[in-house]
């Protein structure tokens, strides 16, 4: 008979898509003293700063320097209560009342504010006073009577008929002495002003057709077990009962709940304060006893709303418990976050403490966990069960639900490292994402009630009865009273027609009104399936989407792994270019190397080709010069045998036409016969008749008249020349060819010397008798060269030295050589020899006759090589003057000499003078030398 209603469903599994991260508020409480030191600075609503105290400097992770967390909202030390409850709390509160579940938890080290935050202090009530507040504020006029909702043991919600919910209202009131009234407040002072009456919140909109029932539990999780903190156990005060833990268990819609957990129904705020303080009182005497530390523990408070819609009376809730729909919100007070070492745990309590660690802890890699699967789209198992707490609240993490969690943080300085893990948790907490609560509308039953309850119909109904006239008096006056019956029964009559008529309006109106609701009801049918059709679209739409981010996560995994090989592949990059650069580097310098030894190489040839080319220049220069001087003493010895032969040939030439040459070496006459018939006749005629005292051919043609064993041939003279051995100096010998021995016997340096100045420069030419030439000499008219020798100069260029040596005897002869523009010296003297190009010696000797001969030995001056002057002689004519008287003049000439030995024989000596006048250097002034020919260094101009 219901089933024309929109059915009501509990809450499943989320079928939306839809998710929010958990949202993470920070609230800072002020410093317990002014003069702390204080680390955290909120530096925007939704940024604090956290900075190091000066006491630790370096932390072992170098964060000693400051760090900056965000949150969804940050709450200074100024927020207030009510502030923080608006903002964090009210929303939760407020899909509570929508049919949805919340989680609060407060997070952080002991003495951060977190208790102060959700329970507060008298005045000052925190975030679970003002949420149960605000739900009585908005579902007050709608609860349901007392034990109409029944908590099943299965974490579900049962609806009592009234006569059962009467008797156990009726057990309530018998036990407890709670006064029946509820609007009679019992103030405990200890929560009395926790919310004062203006703070007051109320829900924007409640479902007015639904009955509503607050229940709330609350329990503490300590050591990993679950403690009822609103049993009622009876009190033992002999033998006190420990505290029995309890278990957790997943009901039919796998939402975890406390088995066996006290759930106390609350019609107020005060009765649902009043219940937790004895909780917390309960918590307090516990800890006591069993010498714990509440702060090592945590405590859940829950508050469950169950809602359902009013009958058709509009005074009792359906009985239909698919109709009951629940929601929860739990309020959880961590324990302190701290490290077990800060506590002042020992023994029993030291493994207590890290087991309510340990419960952190898996908090905290459930996060961790669910974090990274959201991220990474991987699927790892989160471990829930690993700690009570986490397990506790599996489905708002697998399930739906919105999450909220406030970070409680001191900002004294001795909190710091932890705070630092705190923010970190905090901030990993905010990755993760849960999935938002399907909004349920709520679906308005007024036309339906006003159809159950038939008020209109009634109220239309009293209209039209009290608008008929009223009913005629009935009362009967006598027995004979005719008319008031009658009047009546017409009256009655009139009423039963109106009556009929009206029902068959009625009927009418009826009739019309459900073909009405029924085609409205086929309409909602239809648009029910209409909707249901456009939630399977949905879900398709929601799957293609799924689909859709499972393959963007794995591209994004791909990209990942993609960007990781680019950065493997650019490090490898870089190692290679490094060495790429580090190998041009070498090659660089090894290629600089290779320059360097090449142009050292260069270098070293260029040297070596000038050495080369000096070495050998010098050696050509060298050779040359030997050639040179080999070729002038060829051209010499060639001249010399030349001249040999002339005269060979003259003397040939000479014996055959007067035919008395006394001793004629056979060996010349045999080597020169083939000249005899060239040779010039010498003697002119004419020579005889002039001057009788003159007498040119002494040596070489000996006067017949005066025969003399010891003249010179010719032919010796010749062969003397040949020798290199002067005839001056061979007179002065003992024997003749003893002077051969010595001259061979000669130390080698002196006999080198001498043949090669005669061999080279001095080729002296044998005496000749030239009667032609005795001529000139007589006339002394003619120039002094012989016209046979006569050189390409022109006459009046020859410069002559005149040579005559102090020792000279003035003869006083008749013919006297007149050499014109001649300078006359009577040593030789460089400079003189320099400006000119004739030399003639006049030299006189003892002829073998005894009388004295003047020779003029003649030469031609040439330049050396040296740079000196040499000469060499080309003529030598003799003069010769004859006394009869021959012995007296002899004598004179000859006793010069203190032994006998004529003085002037050094000087006249034709080789030594010649040696001399020939090895006289230029610019010397060490007198004649011997080593002219000693330096190459000169070049040839
Ligand atoms: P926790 O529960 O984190 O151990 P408490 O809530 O017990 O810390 O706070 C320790 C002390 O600090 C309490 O006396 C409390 O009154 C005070 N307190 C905490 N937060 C604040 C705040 N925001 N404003 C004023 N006092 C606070
Ligand atoms: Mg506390």
């Amino acid at each position: 008979n219901k089933s024309g209603k929109t059915p009501r469903r509990p809450p499943k599994k989320p079928s939306n898509n839809q998710k929010d991260p958990v949202g993470v508020y920070c609230r800072v409480r002020p410093l317990g003293a002014e003069d702390e030191e204080c680390c955290i600075e909120v530096i925007s609503n939704t940024t604090i700063q956290l900075h190091a105290p000066d006491g630790l400097k370096a932390n072992r992770n170098g964060e000693f320097k400051e760090t900056q967390y965000s949150f969804k909202k940050v709450f200074g030390i100024k927020t207030t209560q009510r502030e923080l409850f608006a903002d964090v709390a009210k929303p939760l509160v407020e899909d509570l009342i929508h049919c949805k579940n919340g989680l609060l938890f407060t997070y952080g080290v002991t003495g951060s504010g977190k208790t102060y935050t959700m329970t507060g202090s008298p005045g000052q009530g925190g975030l679970l006073p003002r949420s149960l507040d605000m739900i009585f504020n908005s579902i007050g006029p709608y609860q349901a009577k007392r034990y109409v909702f029944k908590p099943d043991d299965k974490n579900g919600m049962e609806v009592q008929n009234q006569v059962d919910a009467l008797l156990d209202r009726q057990k309530r009131d018998s036990q407890t002495s709670v006064p029946k009234t509820p609007t009679t407040r019992r103030i405990d002072p200890e929560f009395a002003d926790m919310i004062s009456p203006e703070e007051a919140c109320k829900a924007g909109e409640v479902d007015e057709d639904s009955s509503y029932s607050v229940f709330v539990s609350y329990i503490e999780i300590y050591n990993n077990y679950i403690y009822d903190l609103l049993e009622e156990t009876p009190f033992d005060p002999i033998k006190p009962k420990p505290p029995q833990s309890k278990i957790l268990r997943e009901d039919q819609n796998h939402n975890m709940y406390v088995a066996g957990c006290t759930e106390v129904e609350v019609k107020s705020t005060e009765e649902a304060f009043e219940v937790f303080w004895r909780g917390q009182k309960k918590r307090r005497i516990a800890n006591t006893q069993l010498n714990r530390e509440s702060s090592r523990s945590h405590s859940v408070f829950i508050i469950k709303l169950a809602q359902a819609p009013l009958d058709a009376d509009g005074d009792n809730v359906l009985q239909d418990k698919s109709q009951v729909n629940v929601s929860q919100l739990c309020l959880v007070d961590l324990a302190g976050s701290e490290r077990t070492s800060r506590t002042r745990a020992e023994g029993n309590r030291l493994r207590e403490a890290g087991n309510i660690n340990q419960s952190l802890m898996t908090l905290r890699t459930c996060i961790e966990v669910l974090r990274e699967n959201q991220m990474c789209g991987t699927n790892k198992m989160v471990p829930y069960r690993d700690s009570k707490v986490t397990h506790l609240f599996k489905n708002y993490f697998d399930g739906e639900g919105k999450v909220r969690m406030v970070v409680c943080v001191n900002p004294k300085a001795d909190d710091y490292e932890e705070t630092l893990l705190v923010m970190r948790f905090a901030e990993m907490t905010q990755e993760v994402e849960v999935a938002r609560p399907v909004d349920r509308p709520i679906c308005g039953f007024l036309t339906h009630r006003l159809e159950e309850r038939g008020g209109p119909v009634d109220g239309v109904l009293n209209q039209l009865l009290q608008s008929f006239h009223p009913l005629p008096p009935c009362e009967i006056s006598g027995p004979n009273d005719d008319v008031t019956l009658p009047r009546l029964i017409d009256a009655l009559e009139k009423r039963h027609k109106i009556r009929k008529l009206m029902v068959e309006e009625y009927n009418k109106t009826a009739n019309m009104l459900k073909s009405v609701l029924q085609e409205q009801d086929s309409n909602l049918l239809s648009k029910e399936n209409f909707i249901q059709e456009q939630r399977g679209r949905l879900g398709e739409k929601d799957k293609m989407i799924q689909n859709q981010k499972n393959e963007i996560d794995r591209l994004e995994k791909k990209s990942k792994m993609l960007e990781y090989k680019i950065d493997i592949l650019q490090k490898t990059t870089n190692i290679y270019e490094e060495d790429k650069r580090s190998l041009q580097h070498e090659l660089e310098s090894r290629e600089q190397r290779l320059q360097r030894e090449m142009s050292e190489k260069r270098r070293m040839e260029t040297r070596m080709q000038g050495i080369v080319t000096d070495a050998k220049l010098k050696w050509e220069k060298e050779c040359e010069r030997r050639v040179n001087a080999k070729q002038l003493e060829m051209q010499n010895k060639l001249w010399v045998k030349d001249e040999k032969l002339k005269q060979l040939k003259a003397i040939v030439t000479e014996g055959k036409t007067e035919n008395r040459q006394p001793q004629r070496p056979s060996r010349e006459k045999d080597k020169v016969p083939a000249k005899r018939s060239v040779s010039p006749s010498p003697v002119p005629s004419s020579l005889s008749s002039l001057e009788p005292i003159y007498n040119f051919s002494q040596t070489v043609r000996p006067d017949p008249h005066f025969p003399r064993p010891g003249s010179v041939s010719v032919a010796s003279c010749i062969s003397e020349w040949e020798q290199g051995v002067p005839h001056s100096r061979r007179q002065g010998s003992q024997s003749p060819p003893d002077s051969r021995k010595r001259a061979q016997g000669l130390p080698d340096s002196l006999r080198r010397r001498r043949g090669r100045c005669w061999a080279r420069e001095v080729p002296v030419q044998p005496a000749e008798v030239d009667l032609e030439e005795t001529g000139h000499w007589v006339s002394r008219t003619g120039p002094l060269v012989r016209p046979l020798h006569r050189r390409s100069h022109s006459a009046g260029g020859e410069r002559w030295v005149d040579h005559k040596p102090t020792t000279n005897v003035d003869l006083d002869t008749v013919l006297q050589p007149n050499i014109p523009n001649a300078i006359k010296v009577n040593a030789p003297n460089e400079k003189a020899l320099s400006k000119c190009d004739k030399y003639v010696l006049t030299h006189q000797e003892f002829a073998s006759d005894g009388e004295i001969q003047t020779k003029l030995i003649k030469g031609e001056v040439f330049k050396t090589r040296g740079g000196g002057q040499a000469v060499q002689f080309t003529d030598i004519e003799t003069l010769k003057q004859e006394n009869p008287v021959a012995a007296s003049r002899k004598r004179r000439s000859s006793e010069t000499g203190p032994d006998g030995e004529p003085m002037e024989r050094n000087w006249t000596n034709v080789e030594t003078r010649c040696s001399v006048a020939v090895e006289m250097r230029a610019g010397s002034n060490l007198g004649p030398g011997y080593q002219h020919h000693g330096y190459p260094k000169r070049r040839k101009p």
